[in-house]
């Protein structure tokens, strides 16, 4: 089970709480960008066994975005951070690489 906690209000709770909203900190392209730069905003999404940072809505709480940073093979979850954060974190970035040594800094957005 994915438990997640809000970093808004601060409440854990379970994955049914949430609702999940995609892949976290994409390169927004809008009018005026290449047809490939906008195909790959609207469509293209990283789908990795591993570490991934998503969005996440609390929507039966205080009904505000985060972002969080897990492991979608193992549900661990290693942080999770405001929306308005447009990196991640160091010390999200710092507990990953504590416990997965073989993933690599550049795979963080
Ligand atoms: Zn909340």
């Amino acid at each position: 089970m994915l438990t997640l906690t809000c970093p808004n209000c601060g409440i854990t709770a379970e994955e049914t709480e949430f609702h999940a909203g995609g892949e976290a900190h994409l390169k927004r392209f809008g009018p005026g960008s290449s047809d490939s730069d906008f195909e790959k905003y609207l469509f293209m999404r990283e789908n990795p066994k591993g570490v991934h940072f998503e969005r996440w809505r609390h929507v039966y709480g205080c009904g505000k975005w985060f972002h969080a940073a897990r492991d979608t093979m193992t549900l661990e979850v290693f942080g999770t951070y405001t929306a308005q954060t447009s990196t991640v974190p160091q010390e999200i970035i710092d507990k990953i690489q504590d416990r997965r040594p073989d993933w690599q800094v550049s795979a963080a957005p």
